[in-house]
């Protein structure tokens, strides 16, 4: 590869590893006619860097210029970094040539704003127009739409890419006047329901016409930037209850921030909020696999979450009075909420107990975290929590988690 072209490549993937926006879950794109590669429900192959976050081979920026100033941003035009950018040609090459040495298996692309919303997002989705129509490429493709650009090119860029995404960035409006001054929430807001209704559409007609276009077929994502401004963990988590229910998004991210740059408007943090993404994205976890809405995770009193215990085992601990839950007579949704039982276990369950009544010993065998499990559930052989106080039972779990689960923090999960 020439210098010149690697030095680009160096400086724009680095720049765009704070996205952590990049899986490609799914997506079902059919290789076909002689194309190029495969997009499977599976996704993109990925990896995590030391501090956690999700990077794929070839995650890039189209430039880190700039025109805007977000506090928390390393590309912001304030800060003093090598600024650079890929011509739409030298990136359609680059991914081709990645793709066919096996490197990569998608394009996750976002960029700095040249000029405006329009003259940026316009070049982002013609990269996506080149790879699949001149390379014939069918590998994963995931844009960042610019807030604020025109419906014409958000309708353009879901013919091309697999998933789009619009950065919240910040939960509210005020941050977002405070940290990220030249953005809004509106912008955001506009693109993203533009977007829904372009996929609801698309899937309507996908039904009547199998031979119509697809359309953003992974869906839509969003970012939440946690810990540079200050919102509760209850006010993130409402926020994507409504993202998840209104915009019908697929997927909200929380990147914890890293306090890479000094700036007045933004905490002094000594290291990312790692523990906190974590917390925040085993909550959203219950929210959309477990049936837990947002003010059952946190409420008023409670309006952040405990960084030493997972949310699950949290609300158990503040409701014990729904505990202990009959394993053999309660409903599916109830067995669910039992710290160490998680969706499998608790299918694996009800079927069970058609046969006859569940015992302990079926229990363990079904892959339950039964150390956890056994303060809430009323099996013969369980203990029956009323002996314990809340924090009787997190001592004892903390105490028998072990060290390196501890640490790994989603280890402590479901
Ligand atoms: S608009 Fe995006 S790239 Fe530009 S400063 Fe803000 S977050 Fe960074």
């Amino acid at each position: 590869m020439q210098s010149k072209l690697f030095e680009k490549l160096k400086i724009l993937a680095d720049a765009a590893k704070y996205d952590v926006s990049c899986a490609s879950s799914g997506s079902n794109r059919k290789n076909h006619n002689g194309g190029l590669g495969n997009a499977s429900q599976m996704g993109i192959c990925h990896s995590y860097t030391e501090d956690g976050r999700c990077v794929s081979l070839l995650k890039v920026l189209l430039t880190n210029y700039c025109i805007y100033d977000c506090a928390y941003c390393i590309s912001r035009k304030s800060n003093d970094v090598k600024r650079t950018a890929f011509t739409v040609n030298e990136l359609v090459e680059l991914t081709v040539n990645f793709y066919r040495r096996n490197y990569i298996e998608g394009l996750f692309l976002s960029s700095g704003i040249f000029k405006n919303a329009d003259y940026t997002t316009e070049r982002l989705v013609r990269v996506a127009k080149l790879l699949r129509t001149e390379h014939k490429f069918n590998g994963y493709i995931h844009l960042k739409i610019i807030p604020d650009c025109s419906p014409e090119l958000i309708k353009e860029a879901g013919l091309y890419a697999d998933r789009l995404s619009v950065n919240l960035e910040l939960p509210t409006d005020k941050s977002l006047k405070k940290i990220a001054p030249e953005k809004s929430h509106q912008q955001v807001y506009l693109p993203m329901n533009h977007l829904k209704e372009e996929i609801i559409q698309n899937r309507e007609e996908k039904k009547l016409f199998k031979k119509a276009p697809l359309f953003a077929p992974g869906g839509q994502s969003t970012q939440i930037v946690v810990g540079a401004s200050p919102e509760s963990d209850q006010t993130i988590l409402q926020l994507s209850a409504s993202l998840y229910q209104k915009q019908q998004l697929r997927r909200v991210y929380y990147s914890g921030y890293i306090p890479i740059t000094t700036d007045h408007r933004i905490p002094t943090l000594k290291a990312p909020p790692l523990i906190r993404e974590n917390r925040l994205y085993q909550a959203d976890w219950l929210m959309r696999f477990y049936g837990f809405s947002a003010n059952e995770i946190l409420d008023n009193q409670h309006p952040n979450l405990d960084l030493q215990i997972d949310p699950k085992l949290a609300f158990a601990l503040r409701n014990l009075q729904h505990f202990p839950v009959n394993i053999n007579k309660a409903s599916y949704e109830m067995i669910l909420r039992v710290p160490g039982i998680g969706v499998k276990s608790a299918q694996m369950i009800v079927k069970a107990r058609r046969h006859g009544n569940v015992k302990v010993d079926h229990i363990k065998k079904m892959g339950i975290a039964f150390n956890r499990a056994k303060y809430f559930i009323d099996l013969p052989g369980a203990i029956i929590q009323q002996d314990y106080t809340a924090n009787q039972i997190k001592g004892n779990i903390l105490a028998s988690t072990p060290k390196f689960a501890k640490q790994s923090q989603l280890a402590l999960f479901p």
